[in-house]
């Protein structure tokens, strides 16, 4: 593996969501999962994405002055320890002014920033440092043990805002774990890390994806996989398919299966013949070949577990509470719309676009009367909910769906 240090002009990636930007310390990931996303045409960055690692070792400088642009400072610093030697003295009004915090998700689907080459560099234990001397929330996603060693860090993190460190894990066989994800940690040591992050108080799930057609979508796989959720006390657990896009992505994997899976090679190209951009099998295909559907699986097993469904949400101190409260409702009922109970995917996606909008509504619902709420730009599909929310404080519609809904979070 090689390893280049770069210095880089950004870091910091918005998201739909306004209220969590994706920080990408690395491009590339020594792991080497053969259905990474990463390597997919758009997010490759070089022609040996796992071989050689490119490291933005400017990373921590770049959070913190996106940071102090934007007029936070370091409330858990020490004067005598800021990397700038000037902490502008904020009048108690001006803090008032200051915009809301937002989540820092270090690392963002395309890099684990627990890789080997974070053992050495220690860049996202930086960054970390920097989320907690700003007082700033973080979460993240890995396949790497290594992320035990920040336990200390995270909890502080955790103390003071919320840190949550989520596991992939997708495959209990260890031989079929060892061809698609070779260089991560095995199955059980993430499992024993998602252990250890719970008994330290720490929130921490499993992301049961990409459930791999006809190998990690069998119930066997499935159900073990809950069982050792339940075990290690995962918070939760999403589950979700494989989404291949045209190009290397794509090539990857199927090399592979031609060469473990030859029987299955064929089923592959047809699920994922129509070219779909964003990687989506067809579902003609998917019907035909009766390929299981990891939403639903996924769901019954969290049933059966008795183990939430869904990541719960951060609601961050300093924001409008019950907006954040309505938005996550309007969250839960498309995610059950269009997942569950198959409602048109239309609706579902309006109901979560006002879910978004009024995450970063800066007007707090609560203050205002039905007529003004019905002034806001929501769509019609959303704003029954909502007037039902400021009148009544309850949702019906989840209410009646409490089989399904159960297993959401309760914190909203
Ligand atoms: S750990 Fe994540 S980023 Fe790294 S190779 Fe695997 S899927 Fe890609």
């Amino acid at each position: 593996m090689q390893i280049e240090k770069i210095i880089a002009k950004t870091l910091i990636h918005n998201t739909a969501h306004k209220t969590q930007y994706h920080l990408n310390p690395y491009q590339g990931c020594y792991h080497d999962c053969k259905y990474c996303n990463g390597k997919a045409k758009r997010f490759y960055f070089h022609d040996e994405f796992s071989n050689n690692i490119k490291v933005k070792v400017n990373a921590p400088e770049l959070l913190e002055q996106y940071l102090r642009d934007r007029g936070f400072y370091p409330v858990n610093r020490k004067r005598k320890d800021t990397l700038v030697d000037f902490i502008p003295s904020i009048s108690e009004s001006a803090k008032q002014n200051l915009p809301n915090k937002f989540i820092l998700f270090i690392g963002g689907g395309i890099c684990d920033v627990y890789q080997p080459a974070e053992e050495v560099l220690s860049v996202t234990r930086k960054l970390l440092q920097i989320a907690y001397d700003y007082s700033f929330p973080i979460r993240s996603l890995t396949k790497n043990t290594l992320v035990l060693r920040d336990i200390d860090l995270l909890k502080k993190i955790h103390k003071q805002s919320f840190a949550r460190i989520s596991l992939t894990i997708t495959l209990s066989d260890q031989e079929e774990q060892l061809i698609f994800e070779p260089r991560a940690s095995t199955t059980e040591e993430r499992f024993s890390s998602v252990q250890k992050l719970r008994e330290e108080g720490l929130p921490a799930g499993v992301y049961m994806t990409p459930l791999l057609p006809f190998i990690g979508d069998t119930s066997k796989n499935i159900e073990d996989l809950f069982k050792r959720c339940q075990e290690t006390n995962a918070e939760f657990v999403v589950t979700g398919g494989l989404s291949l896009r045209p190009g290397k992505h794509k090539d990857e994997i199927f090399s592979v299966i031609k060469e473990y899976y030859p029987e299955l090679l064929e089923k592959y190209k047809k699920l994922y013949l129509n070219d779909n951009p964003n990687g989506m099998p067809d579902t003609f295909y998917s019907h035909k070949l009766n390929l299981v559907d990891p939403i639903k699986t996924g769901y019954e097993m969290s049933k059966k577990y008795q183990i939430p469904f869904f990541e719960p949400r951060y609601i961050p101190e300093d924001m409008l509470h019950f907006n954040r409260r309505v938005s996550t409702v309007l969250s839960r009922i498309a995610f059950l719309k269009s997942k569950i109970l198959q409602n048109t995917l239309f609706e579902a996606m309006r109901i979560q676009q006002d879910s978004i909008l009024l995450e970063t509504l800066k007007r707090d619902l609560k203050r205002m009367n039905s007529k003004e709420v019905r002034n806001l730009p929501f769509h019609n599909e959303s704003l029954p909910y909502i007037l039902e929310m400021l009148e009544r404080n309850q949702c019906q519609f989840l209410i009646n769906h409490k089989e399904w809904d159960n297993l959401f979070y309760k914190g909203a």
